[in-house]
C-alpha cells in the first residue's frame, strides 16, 4: 500500500505517467499496475501537469523583517511552490529567529545568509564594512546546517555606499572559508560597475536580477552582451531572474534571450507587497512571462526544478526519480490571454498561463485555491 498515487499526470514534454509516493519519497514512476493501491489515489486523466516541486531561488519570507516580509506558505505552497529560498533577508544576527519562525511552515524554507550580520534590516547593509563579520557567518552556518545553503551579497550603490567592490571581495573570502558554498550576488545601480562585479565571480556564483533594466545591466546600450558578463558565463557563473519590484525588464529579457542568454533559474524576489500589488504576484506569473518570451515549457520548468537544485547544491530535490524526496507540483496550462507588467511598467500579452493546482511536500498534498476549484484532489 502506497501513501499517494498520481495517475495519468502529464509531464512538461507532453508524455503521461503515473507516480507513487511512499514515506515521503518517490517510490515508483512510469506506467504502474492498475492493482497498485494507495491511501490516496488521484486520477489526473492526462489533463494536469506534474513536475518536480518548484523551487523559488529568490524570495523574502522572514515574517519579522521590517522591510521585505512575508509568510513562507503565502509565497510557497499557496502558489504550488514546494521550496522557497530566502535571499539574504537575514544575516547572522537574526537567522536563528528566522529559522525558529519558519519551522511550522508547510513549505520547505531555506536561506542564503546575508554577509552583513544585520541582513536587510536597513537598505544599506553593506555601507559599513564592520557589518561583515566572517566569524559570525561561520558560526551561523555551523548552527543551521541544511537551512543556510549559501551566501547573499547585494552589490548596488544604495546598498554598498562608498565601499565599491570591497564587500564582494570579502564575500568571496568568506565563501572560500566555508566550503565554497553558493554565493548569490544582487546587481543594480552603479557604482560598483557590473564589469568589476562579473570579473570577481567564479564558477557556480549566481547573478540575480539578471534582466534588470537599469543602466548597469548585462546588456550594453547597443544591446550587446557585456564582455565581462560573457567571460563570467563562460567560467560557469549562473543567471537568476529575481524579478522583484524594480529588477525585471521585458525588453532586456527579450534581447538577452534573442542572444541566447537564457536564465539558469527563474525566481520571483517576491514578498508581501509585490505579491499583492504586483508586478510579481507569484512564481507562476513570472514563469508565464518566460513562456510568453519564447522559452519552452520544459525549459521554464527546468529553471525552477533541476537548475535551481543545481545552483543551490540541493540534493534529493529537483528531479522526478525513484528515491528522491516526493516534492511535486501539479499545474495547469491555460489558454487564457493575460496582460503582464514588468518592473519598469512595460506591458506584454501572454497567451498562456501556468496555474498551480497543488504542491506535494515530502508526500503531503496541499491543493491551492485554484486546485480546490478543479475538484480533482
Ligand atoms: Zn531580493
Amino acid at each position: 500500500m502506497k501513501d499517494l498515487i498520481l495517475r495519468r499526470a502529464r509531464l512538461a514534454d507532453g508524455s503521461v505517467i503515473d507516480l507513487a509516493v511512499q514515506n515521503g519519497r518517490i517510490a515508483a514512476l512510469g506506467t504502474l499496475p492498475g492493482a497498485m493501491a494507495a491511501e490516496n489515489t488521484v486520477d489526473l486523466a492526462g489533463g494536469v501537469y506534474l513536475s518536480a516541486g518548484w523551487i523559488d531561488s529568490h524570495v523574502h519570507c522572514y515574517p519579522a523583517s521590517p522591510i521585505y516580509h512575508d509568510e513562507p506558505d503565502r509565497v510557497g505552497i499557496d502558489g504550488g511552490v514546494t521550496t522557497v529560498v530566502d535571499a539574504g533577508s537575514t544575516g547572522a544576527d537574526q537567522v536563528g529567529d528566522f529559522h525558529r519562525l519558519t519551522r511550522t511552515a508547510r513549505t520547505q524554507v531555506l536561506a542564503l545568509l546575508n554577509i552583513a550580520r544585520t541582513g536587510i534590516v536597513t537598505q544599506n547593509e553593506l555601507a559599513d564594512m564592520a557589518q561583515i563579520d566572517g566569524a559570525a557567518v561561520k558560526q551561523a552556518i555551523g548552527d543551521y546546517p541544511g537551512f543556510i545553503v549559501g551566501l547573499k551579497a547585494r552589490m548596488s550603490s544604495s546598498v554598498v555606499g562608498e565601499n565599491g567592490l570591497r564587500p564582494l571581495i570579502r564575500a568571496k573570502q568568506i565563501q572560500h572559508e566555508n566550503g565554497d558554498l553558493p554565493l548569490m550576488v544582487h546587481i543594480g545601480n552603479d557604482p560598483p560597475d557590473l564589469d568589476g562585479i562579473a570579473d570577481l565571480l567564479t564558477a557556480g556564483d549566481i547573478i540575480t536580477h539578471c534582466y534588470n533594466g537599469k543602466p548597469n545591466r548585462i546588456l550594453t546600450l547597443e544591446g550587446a552582451l557585456r564582455g565581462a558578463v560573457r567571460k563570467a558565463l563562460d567560467r560557469g557563473v549562473r543567471l537568476d531572474v529575481g524579478h522583484g519590484s524594480a529588477s525585471f525588464s521585458f525588453a532586456v529579457a527579450r534581447q538577452a534571450i534573442a542572444l541566447g542568454i537564457l536564465p539558469h533559474t527563474i525566481s520571483s524576489d517576491i514578498y508581501c507587497r509585490n505579491r499583492l500589488d504586483g508586478p510579481v504576484h507569484s512564481l507562476a506569473a513570472v514563469m508565464s512571462k518566460f513562456l510568453a518570451l519564447g522559452m519552452t515549457l520544459p525549459q521554464v520548468i527546468d529553471c525552477v526544478t533541476l537548475n535551481a537544485a543545481q545552483s543551490l547544491k540541493l540534493t534529493g530535490r529537483g528531479r522526478l526519480a525513484v528515491g528522491e524526496t516526493a516534492d511535486l507540483t501539479l499545474f495547469a496550462l491555460n489558454d487564457t490571454p493575460q496582460i503582464y507588467a514588468d518592473a519598469d511598467g512595460a506591458a506584454m500579452n501572454a497567451p498562456q498561463q501556468l496555474v498551480p493546482l497543488a504542491a506535494v511536500v515530502a508526500g503531503a498534498l496541499y491543493p491551492t485555491q485554484e486546485g480546490n476549484a478543479y475538484h480533482v484532489f
